[in-house]
């Protein structure tokens, strides 16, 4: 039987040792193998381990930030990461077909995204974008105190945390993957100036060490906003 807990170990360190790779400039040339790995995808299919669902900002390539392979990743990339029956519906498809052990919703410094919906001088342009930058902005106030003022790294987190618990609400088929430690549904922050990816449910420390510890409030639903 495949140990899933083993599965999301290695999953989650070999997303840290690939930032670890991009922000210290020591990323994998993989150009000699390219056409070999295309030739072999588009005729045996793709096997993607993991299923992100990153901001649209083109400050932050998925691939690139976790110097990822060709057919590594499963990407889903939507601005201010916010979500709908469309890209859930995504996110459900790729973990059943290919059966991946982890989902990482990665958020991101000065997101431009949540920094218009919060913009009270924003043009608005189209019932679209209005409908986008109202969904953000009631996603990016996820479990603010009445009162306190807007700091945008915490909504840009906040905004994160939404659309987690957004999946493990509207997805039966996720949420019941996780309950059976199938599938782990995790969050990160990304630092544009850096290049560092946070890993927001996992202790970065444990995460290099030999055991993966999970903070129990994240384990336990309750939401955690740092
Ligand atoms: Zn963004």
């Amino acid at each position: 039987m495949r140990d899933y807990r083993v599965t999301h170990h290695e999953l989650l360190k070999r997303l840290e040792a690939g930032n670890r790779r991009f922000v210290d400039a020591t990323t994998i040339d993989r150009t000699l193998e390219l056409e070999y790995t295309r030739k072999l995808l588009a005729k045996d299919g793709q096997k993607p381990w993991a299923v992100m669902i990153g901001c649209s900002d083109s400050r932050v390539p998925i691939e690139k930030v976790f110097d990822a392979g060709l057919g590594d990743l499963f990407v889903i990339r939507l601005a201010g990461n916010c979500m709908d029956g469309g890209s859930l519906g995504s996110v459900e498809f790729a973990v059943d077909s290919f059966d991946i052990g982890l989902v990482l919703l990665i958020g991101h410094k000065n997101c431009g995204a949540v920094t218009a919906a919060h913009d009270s001088c924003a043009k608005s342009h189209s019932p679209h974008m209005d409908l986008l930058f109202s969904r953000i902005r009631m996603a990016s106030k996820y479990r603010r105190k009445a009162g306190d003022s807007l700091d945008l790294a915490k909504a840009e987190k906040a905004n994160i945390e939404y659309w987690k618990d957004y999946i493990r609400q509207n997805s039966e088929f996720l949420r019941s993957r996780e309950l059976s430690g199938k599938t782990l549904l995790c969050s990160a922050y990304y630092d544009t100036f850096t290049g560092n990816v946070q890993f927001l449910d996992v202790d970065s420390y444990n995460l290099r060490g030999t055991d993966l510890s999970f903070r129990s409030d994240v384990l336990n639903g309750a939401e955690v906003l740092n």
